[in-house]
């Protein structure tokens, strides 16, 4: 058995070696740019008809690399070779599987800074925001490795004397693993590994925001000796290449994380047997949040504000698990918001690439127009304290955004806007503040600050989200520390790095024999 299992710890890179690392990395993967990317279906390469292009958001000319489009025999192709490789993974022995996972988690510490250098370039993550996303990798194939030795050990079933009894979790069959641009090595990483580890087969549907960090880890899995055909790279657009894939009746299950629209779609469409379909397609859908910090009356606001600040505007608000509302007590209103304005406004936005940007660019022109299309309409429904304008040219830059005064029902406290821009709310107590916090379709995370032990243990049994955190920021859940998924609209819970989530890959089969 491999040792217990314990998180990837961060870079830092306040230490001058790791710096220089890092800048090498940047050289390196700058130096192969602008390639064009195969489809890799098994042990074939292959070239479509149409392709499409990947560019850096903080320097919008900068090509990072040319992608095919799947057409749609090809994306059914990709199927057929998952389904034919199935037949053989399906029986590989699990510390087979789970190695394959160990070496990879191998490979990325070997590659760290590379996989960071394809994110910073590639999605605009500044260097700790890159290797939080690879160190986060990293610990969903150790977690899941572990785990797939778990689910294989005999399990614990009442005992019979006439009969020898076993529960063994057998895998599903073809999987489609559907992630987004924003966590694009972790989140690919996690539902990837999480699907094979349990003896799936995968057509990886990459982002089209981030399909080189998706072939940075198919290089990785490659690597680290996994068979060809059981993940298949198969990029193209979601609503073409990635819907017909959910589709196909060669499908069994859809692992996918990104919009609730797409999540909803995704949910109905799968429901809908095929033409020689034999089985009901799981789904696992992790979807969008308006994530919430309450500030308690007696809440130690210096603390808060660094939490609030991180939570709302790192990863330039691009995360599920994002802050974008912030509801206030109304006795430390007036004292709070200027700290909060003075600091946002102190915060440096530039260039991922360069160390010292503290947030860099949104993800894309049209990320950034929908953004600033919410500002303006938040201008009309609460007061602009800060920001609220792009940054610069060169990239999709937008200034740390907030906007008080803000009511509960109005659109910027209720619709995910996925960028720097936080609503500000007024709550006249802590009853009222945990029925705002409430009032939403979503329910992923929140954070409430109080020194009240009354408070806390209220919001520990009411605030409704999947991940609840109190005196600290509602962003950076740990694989294995806090396992990760919300309610409601957020998705179907399926607690990503937690001891439940590989069930979700797997079918469980209870084999009697008469003694
Ligand atoms: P998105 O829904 O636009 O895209 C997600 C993926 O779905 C992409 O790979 C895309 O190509 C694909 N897709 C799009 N249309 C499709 C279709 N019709 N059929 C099949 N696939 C399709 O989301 P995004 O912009 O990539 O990511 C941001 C969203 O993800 C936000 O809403 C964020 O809150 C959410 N998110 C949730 C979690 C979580 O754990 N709950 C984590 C990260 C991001």
């Amino acid at each position: 058995m491999p040792a217990e299992f314990e998180n990837e710890p961060l870079t830092d890179f306040n230490n001058e070696e790791n710096r220089r690392k890092q800048s090498e990395a940047l050289e390196l993967v700058r130096s192969r740019l602008g390639c064009e990317y195969d489809l890799i279906l098994g042990t074939e390469k292959l070239k479509s008809g149409a392709s499409f292009k990947s560019y850096n958001p903080s320097k919008k000319a900068e090509l990072i690399g040319t992608f095919q489009s799947a057409d749609p025999g090809q994306a059914a192709r990709a199927v057929d070779v998952a389904a034919a490789a199935f037949e053989k993974w399906k029986r590989a022995p699990v510390q087979e599987r789970a190695n394959v996972l160990f070496r990879a988690a191998q490979r990325l510490r070997a590659r760290r800074f590379e996989g960071n250098a394809w994110m910073i370039l590639e999605t605009g993550k500044t260097w700790p925001e890159a290797d939080a996303d690879t160190a986060e990798a990293i610990d969903f194939c150790e977690f899941y490795g572990r785990e797939a030795l778990r689910y294989a050990e005999r399990q614990p079933l009442t005992r019979i004397k006439t009969e020898d009894n076993d529960l063994r979790y057998i895998p599903l069959g073809v999987g489609a693993v559907i992630p987004p641009w924003n966590f694009p090595c972790a989140i690919l990483a996690g539902m990837t590994t999480a699907s094979l580890v349990a003896g799936n087969t995968v057509v990886l549907k990459p982002s089209s925001d981030a399909p080189a960090t998706g072939a940075f880890f198919m290089s990785i899995l490659e690597e680290s000796g996994m068979p060809p055909g059981v993940v298949n790279y198969v990029t193209g657009s979601g609503p073409s290449v990635g819907n017909l894939i959910v589709e196909h009746p060669g499908i069994r299950f859809i692992a996918f994380t990104g919009s609730k629209e797409v999540g909803l779609h995704i949910n109905e469409t799968a429901a809908r047997p095929r033409p020689g379909q034999i089985w009901i397609k799981r789904v696992i859908t992790e979807m969008g949040g308006k994530d919430f910090i309450i500030l308690d009356e007696d809440a130690d606001l210096k603390d808060a504000l660094g939490g609030v600040i991180s939570s709302a505007f790192g990863y330039q608000g691009q995360k599920c698990s994002a802050c974008s509302r912030l509801i206030v007590h109304e006795k430390v209103y007036d004292s709070f918001l200027p700290m909060l304005a003075e600091k946002a406004e102190g915060i440096k936005v530039g260039p991922a690439s360069n160390p010292s940007s503290a947030m860099g660019p949104v993800i894309n022109e049209k990320a950034m127009q929908s953004i600033l299309r919410y500002v303006e309409i938040g201008k009309g429904e609460g007061r602009l304290m800060t920001g609220g304008r792009p940054a610069s040219d060169e990239g999709y830059f937008i200034e740390p955004t907030i906007i008080a005064d803000v009511d509960p029902a109005a659109r910027i406290a209720r619709e995910e806007i996925f960028g720097p821009v936080l609503a500000v709310v007024k709550a006249r107590n802590f009853d009222d503040a945990v029925r705002i916090a409430n009032d939403s379709e979503y329910g992923l995370t929140g954070s409430v600050y109080s020194r009240n032990r009354k408070h806390i243990d209220r919001a520990k049994e009411e605030c409704f989200v999947g991940n609840l955190y109190i005196n600290r920021k509602c962003t950076g859940a740990m694989v294995g520390v806090h396992p990760f998924g919300g309610f409601n609209m957020s998705g179907t819970d399926s607690k990503a790095g937690g001891r439940d989530y590989l069930l979700l890959f797997t079918q469980a089969k209870a084999v009697s024999e008469k003694i």
